[in-house]
């Protein structure tokens, strides 16, 4: 029992931690620069988690952001709980508002992210990410036996729920407090924070996408942005945006100049930024 808790918890931080520092700081966000190798470790930790498609994944986030709490944003819980938890991977491919030709071009020149996004087909994506997770555990249990097979998927099964758990309770202003006055209803929840490794800090990260850390108070604690310090500190990361206090703040301030419906025409209007260019505090553009 022991043996198959220790690498529980083991596997859950690693899969965790490759959805937060991989799939979302880095990928979605652009918020630190690394080499490809440790870029790719935190990818695989993602992805044997069932994330799925990288490039579907960081698309649709930039897309949540840009289009916040309004009509498109893939997975509002304005229009729907059940449709902001998992009603939104059931589509069979993306909106015309969303397209990773002109929203995520930084990451389809990588060909591995290609060869995983199967020509932005969900089904086929999600159902090679769910092969490839299942065949590597059925791996584990041929060669190391049943208990680690099993602490592995079901620490993979566990962490593929709370990037959904929290599409919703971090929308819901009710369940936590928010530090900054955004024109959306991201909140801040405490023990989403502690079961995503930092993620739950969500009106912060509002305010400022861009930034590495998302923990702003001292209690906010935020296992992501510890990683990528640590990776910093032995040199694994070469740049990393951290936005401050008074930057949050300019950032929830700036959305907050134009009413939603001006900022959604206005994006509408204006798709052709790309993430190519990491901008700190940026809300509304692919990088964000
Ligand atoms: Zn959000
Ligand atoms: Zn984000």
């Amino acid at each position: 029992m022991v043996e198959f808790l220790v690498i529980f918890f083991v596997c859950y931080i690693w899969h965790s931690l490759g959805v937060t520092v991989g799939y979302h700081r880095l990928l979605s966000h652009r918020s630190f620069s690394c080499p490809k190798a440790v870029e790719y470790f935190w990818i695989l930790a993602g992805y044997l988690a069932f994330e799925g498609s990288p490039i579907w994944w960081a698309t649709m986030h930039r897309g949540h952001h840009r289009y916040v709490d309004t009509p498109l944003d893939p997975h509002s819980p304005r229009y729907g709980i059940e449709h902001a938890r998992a009603g939104w991977i059931r589509k069979v491919g993306y909106s015309e508002a969303i397209d990773p030709h002109i929203h995520s071009k930084d990451l389809i020149k990588d060909p591995v992210y290609r060869f995983l996004e199967q020509g932005g087909v969900f089904r086929r994506s999600h159902f090679m990410c769910f092969s490839i997770g299942l065949t590597l555990r059925f791996l584990i249990l041929l060669t190391f036996g049943w208990v680690p097979a099993l602490a592995s998927l079901l620490a993979g099964f566990a962490v593929l729920q709370i990037p959904l758990m929290l599409n919703v309770a971090c929308h819901l202003p009710k369940l936590g407090y928010r530090n900054y006055q955004t024109d959306d209803d991201s909140t801040n929840v405490w023990w989403v924070a502690l079961l995503a490794t930092g993620e739950g800090w969500h009106n912060n990260h509002h305010a400022c996408p861009g930034s590495a850390k998302t923990g702003m108070r001292f209690w906010e604690f935020d296992l992501a942005w510890l990683t990528i310090l640590f990776m910093k500190t032995v040199r694994l990361v070469s740049r990393v945006n951290v936005g401050t206090h008074e930057q949050h703040i300019r950032g929830a301030l700036r959305r907050m100049e134009v009413s939603p419906a001006t900022r959604l025409e206005a994006l509408l209007d204006d798709r052709k930024e790309t993430s190519e260019t990491p901008a700190l505090c940026v809300s509304s553009g692919s990088g964000a």
